[in-house]
């Protein structure tokens, strides 16, 4: 991306900045009053205003928050870009730890902060914050998402998050197989919190026979008490074994980091497609799945769903249209894994070539002027 950027400081102590150099804005809060200390990093708003959500974390250093929220950041812009989102990528840590310095004031004064910003920033939820912190967040200031649906918002994500994954799982098997049917199919989902438990009544649904996995088992009893009518279908499986169970989907729903090169080689599924953020290891990796003739559908292409159905609630939140819009990850993967094939390059950096593509090109119509302010 080529545009000028800035960055504004106005924290009192910032040591060790990385670089932040192809970083729109990137801004500081402290608050004493209420204990904030909050960074909110604007990677690009070529799309669009930043979308992305707001971190709770108790970070050693602020350096490492901030490398943090950049590195989040400039994710949030690629998988809005590659979702065909009218936003751009941003991301907000408070630096604290939620279970002792969450407050009223606190909260409020961030909405403050992120008002202060004047809508290049949306603020959402994320680790370590609520919906509840929505809703007071909303009392500052109307640019927040996610907010609860009695104020108009769309709710918990996790759920149009794993309507989303199944998409991407049916436009990997119509690639893979040529039949978007998980009638008989094999998928093995790794993690059934929020959103590998509804991954799995999806599957379930459709015919597939399920492995899941959990370091909760009392997650996993759940998910299978939950389908007394599938119990001929759905497996447990330890969830150090899970990536290595025999299969046609493995579909990662826990944590980032779990394809390597120890686990690559255990894999025995065609296809990769899950929730999970970050779920190469490293860049090599995605050539790694490619060696092995798995289709690894992007991870922040299946997982776009949450922000999809979030981005709806700008026209007014509308279910039946957000969750339309979120089966069209199907199409994504598609062109997706059709560019991969035509370059002749691996699945995730397909992802990021489609993602740029779109802002060079997208980016230049806001050029144009209309005389719409
Ligand atoms: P969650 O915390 O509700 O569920 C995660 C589950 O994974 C938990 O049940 C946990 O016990 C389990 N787990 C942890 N370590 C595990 C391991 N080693 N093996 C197997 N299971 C393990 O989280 P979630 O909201 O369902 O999100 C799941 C993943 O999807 C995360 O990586 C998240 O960042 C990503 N994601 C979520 C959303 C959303 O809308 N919630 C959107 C995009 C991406």
């Amino acid at each position: 991306m080529d545009r000028s950027r800035t960055v504004f400081e106005t924290m009192d102590s910032v040591d060790g900045l990385p670089d932040t150099g192809d970083f729109e804005q990137v801004a500081f809060c402290h608050h004493r009053p209420s204990g904030l200390r909050a960074i909110v990093a604007i990677h690009s708003t070529v799309l669009g205003p930043a979308l992305g959500g707001t971190r709770f974390w108790p970070y050693e250093t602020e350096a490492e928050a901030l490398t943090d929220v950049c590195r989040l950041a400039r994710g949030m812009t690629y998988k809005h870009a590659a979702a065909g989102l009218d936003q751009g990528g941003g991301k907000a840590v408070i630096w604290g730890d939620p279970r002792r310095d969450r407050s009223e004031a606190l909260i409020r004064a961030y909405g403050r902060f992120v008002h202060g910003l004047a809508g290049r920033y949306l603020t959402a939820e994320d680790v370590g914050t609520t919906q509840a912190d929505m809703d007071l967040i909303l009392r500052e200031t109307p640019h927040v998402t996610g907010v609860s649906p009695s104020l108009g918002g769309s709710g918990d994500p996790s759920p149009a998050t794993a309507w989303g994954v199944l998409w991407a799982i049916r436009a990997a098997a119509g690639a893979r197989w040529g039949s978007t049917d998980l009638a008989g199919r094999h998928v093995t989902v790794s993690g059934v919190g929020k959103v590998g438990r509804a991954l799995v009544d999806h599957l379930v649904d459709e015919g597939a026979t399920v492995t899941v996995a959990d370091i909760r088992e009392d997650a996993v009893r759940a998910v299978i008490d939950d389908h007394p009518e599938a119990r001929q279908r759905l497996h447990a499986v330890d969830a150090d074994r899970a990536h290595g169970v025999e299969c046609d989907v493995f579909a990662p729903c826990a944590l980032g980091a779990v394809l390597d090169e120890t686990t690559i080689p255990e894999l025995r599924c065609e296809v990769v497609a899950g929730a999970a953020n970050n779920q190469l290891a490293g860049p090599e990796d995605d050539q790694r799945l490619v060696e092995r003739d798995i289709l690894y559908v992007p991870d922040y292409v299946a997982n776009a769903g949450g922000v999809i159905n979030i981005a709806e609630e700008a026209a007014g939140y509308d279910r039946d249209r957000a969750w339309a819009r979120v089966a069209g990850i199907h199409d994504t993967v598609l062109a997706i894994l059709e560019l991969a094939r035509r370059e002749r390059i691996p699945p995730g950096a397909a992802a990021d070539r489609h993602a740029e593509a779109r802002i060079a090109s997208v980016g230049q119509v806001s050029l144009l002027r209309t005389g719409r302010p």
